[in-house]
């Protein structure tokens, strides 16, 4: 079967937890001959064009005057160690900004190893975002080869921390539900999802998602695959149920509209037909992967 793996789901670096705690070990390795580093601003990745560039040496940071302070462990593969920095805005003037999402429509990276990216991106955003203590308002600092803040006066650790999103195959026989968010461009419809709430188990989050939104009750509730989602720091988690009926109850704050689409239209509307009034995520999201595997049982 085709797509088994969602985008980002793969990564195959050894992430060196042990060489966290030591940071002349981590010095080390960041100095390393072959040693190669991953530059983001947000949720672009910086790309030299020019030669399909996308890991750059320790020579290019120093060039480019980036903080080392800054500098997260990745992680090894082949014996070669990956690291990634944000550049924070900086312009450097041979290298162009590409969203992510955009980027893995290029040919520059193999699909094995996109999920270093979502890596890379994910934890950057925590950094990005976790400048301050939570506790005490005092700037926090960079530890641990990037995988944990202190915060200096108030003592507390933080951990990069990821959010989990449940996204789900509905079915009915056949049949499975699609939804159009508020915030999805006219045709665009796909698998309903929403974040997990505190105290909740996977399961009951999907169940009461497709309640709140489409006024159906779930049973059968199964865990399917997961995706990093690196925007900002998601775990998207693909699950499946049945629907206990078809009759749909919207929740027009969320949901514009739902439809339930046969097995073989949906086969066909994957396969690229446009003879359908709706269309179904790119091949970058998870909704697509839980699609094709209903339709290829
Ligand atoms: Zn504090």
């Amino acid at each position: 079967m085709k797509n088994l793996y969602p985008y980002f789901s793969q990564n195959p670096l050894d992430r060196l937890d042990q060489v966290r705690y030591d940071y002349d070990d981590f010095l080390e390795l960041i100095k390393a001959k072959g040693s190669l580093f991953l530059l983001f601003d947000a949720s672009d990745i910086l790309v030299d064009e020019k030669n399909k560039k996308t890991f750059f040496t320790y020579e290019n940071i120093e060039e480019y005057n980036l903080n080392k302070e800054d500098i997260v462990l990745l992680g090894r593969f082949e014996n070669v160690n990956y690291f990634t920095i944000s550049v924070q805005n900086k312009q450097i003037k041979e290298l162009n900004k590409i969203s992510l999402r955009e980027f893995v429509n290029f040919d520059y990276i193999n699909e094995d190893k996109l999920g270093i990216l979502a890596q890379a991106c994910s934890v950057l955003n925590w950094h990005n975002s976790h400048k301050f203590c939570s506790s005490c308002g005092k700037q926090t600092i960079i530890k641990r080869a990037g995988w944990k803040r202190d915060c200096p006066s108030c003592k507390k650790e933080h951990f990069p921390r990821v959010d989990s999103v449940v996204i789900m195959l509905v079915t009915f026989g056949d049949y499975c539900l699609i939804g159009q968010g508020v915030n999805f461009k006219e045709n665009r419809y796909s698998c309903l999802a929403g974040y997990v709430e505190s105290g909740e188990t996977l399961e009951d989050a999907a169940k009461r998602e497709l309640f709140e939104e489409a006024g159906i009750i779930g049973y059968e509730v199964e865990y399917m695959f997961s995706q990093p989602w690196p925007f900002p720091s998601t775990l998207m988690v693909g699950m499946r149920m049945k629907a206990a009926s078809q009759e749909l109850k919207l929740d027009k704050k969320e949901i514009a509209d739902a439809i339930w689409v046969h097995k073989n239209d949906m086969r066909k509307v994957l396969n690229g037909s446009c003879e359908y009034d709706f269309s179904i995520p790119s091949k970058i999201a998870i909704a697509r992967n839980l699609l094709e595997v209903w339709v290829n049982e």
